[in-house]
């Protein structure tokens, strides 16, 4: 007997790199082995000299397939060994082996859109649905746009073995948001993007296609983003390691570095509108969702837990956004004495 290993990998494409998959027959029981596919065909290699190099770094069941068959997250290689210069997660592992002793953990809040077409799903033909305010956490065929898939995607994460822990209608028609988490950064990170997998391929047996970008519609709509919730085991313990890890992000370079990292077009989304701060001015606060940075209420009245960082957008490489914020974080509470 054999089983079908679904091997995923993330490409090259600039300034968002996509989702590239692939299937390999293997022997009952067998490891997924390191396995290959031609760069020229994904931004990432010319194709004099090809060959990419897929190293298994996850498995999850498939929940598609069902039996004993696997999705394999793997990342990318270069043939002389070293890390291809798309592998991000490369770049995240000794950043959060360093620190892993302050514990950090993530909850990514995924917000995406589905599309038909060239419009989102409940948007009518060549025109406006009614303005946003019924939409979000709604109910109903006249606010509801797409729940079927969402609920198909929401049981194919869960049969895959991913750490979602909840989901709900957006604000604009058609958009929707799963959350990942809390897990480790390498952890979490994995999930979310096999997580995107699973929401593009759910989506694809409804006809239906599903979007990251951030600012799907122009105008009075809102944006799609990555809300990062973030924790080290200080700030579970304490309000110092909050408030400390809310100014480490505001200290001289940070905010235009962080926002450089969180998504292609961060720009066009954090406007100061829409629930946004303005991407060049840095701000935190207690239950401010016009912040870059929230703290939940619950965790000023507990006086410890965790902070939301509003910044990151829907297409944000999770990768690369863990790395960032534990590497500033954590530096600063390691500096500060807080750990
Ligand atoms: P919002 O009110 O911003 O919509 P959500 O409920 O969508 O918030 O998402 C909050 C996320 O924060 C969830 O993924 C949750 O698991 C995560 N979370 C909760 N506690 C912590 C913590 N201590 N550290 C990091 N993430 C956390
Ligand atoms: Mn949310
Ligand atoms: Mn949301
Ligand atoms: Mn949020």
């Amino acid at each position: 007997m054999s089983y079908k290993a679904e091997y995923i990998w993330i490409d090259g494409t600039s300034p968002t790199a996509k989702l590239r998959s692939k299937t390999k027959i293997l022997a009952d029981g067998a490891e997924p082995p390191v396995w290959g596919f031609d760069g020229s065909s994904t931004n990432q290699a010319e194709g004099h000299a090809s060959d990419c190099v897929l190293q298994p770094v996850a498995t999850f069941k498939d929940p598609l397939r069902g039996g004993d068959n696997l999705l394999v997250l793997c990342e990318v290689y270069n043939t002389d060994g070293t890390p291809h210069v798309s592998n991000t997660r490369a770049r995240l592992r000794p950043v959060a082996e360093r620190f892993a002793a302050q514990q950090p953990i993530f909850g990514i809040e995924q917000e995406y859109t589905f599309f038909v077409g060239n419009r989102p799903l409940g948007f009518p033909e060549g025109g406006f649905p009614a303005p946003q305010g019924g939409y979000y956490c709604g109910v109903g065929d006249d606010e509801i746009h797409g729940r079927d898939i969402v609920e198909a995607h929401l049981d194919n994460c869960l049969a895959a073995g991913i750490g979602v822990s909840g989901i709900n209608a957006e604000v604009m028609p058609g958009q929707w948001e799963f959350q990942v988490g809390p897990l480790s950064p390498l952890e979490v990170a994995d999930q979310l993007w096999v997580a995107r997998w699973l929401l593009y391929r759910t989506a694809e047996d409804f006809g239906v296609s599903a979007t990251l970008d951030p600012k799907p519609v122009k105008g009075d709509w809102n944006g799609a983003g990555a809300h990062t919730n973030f924790s080290t085991k200080a700030m579970r313990e304490n309000y110092d390691a909050i408030v400390a890890a809310c100014e480490s992000l505001g200290k001289d370079g940070k905010p235009l570095e962080h926002v450089k990292n969180y998504g292609a077009g961060v720009e066009d989304r954090l406007t100061g509108l829409h629930e946004t701060a303005p991407w060049s001015e840095y701000s935190y606060g207690v239950s401010d969702r016009g912040a870059s940075v929230r703290i939940p209420w619950q965790v000023e009245r507990d006086k410890k837990g965790y902070i939301e960082d509003r910044r990151p957008n829907a297409n944000c490489d999770p990768y690369v956004v863990t790395r960032v914020m534990v590497d500033t974080v954590c530096t600063e509470l390691e500096t500060a004495g807080l750990v």
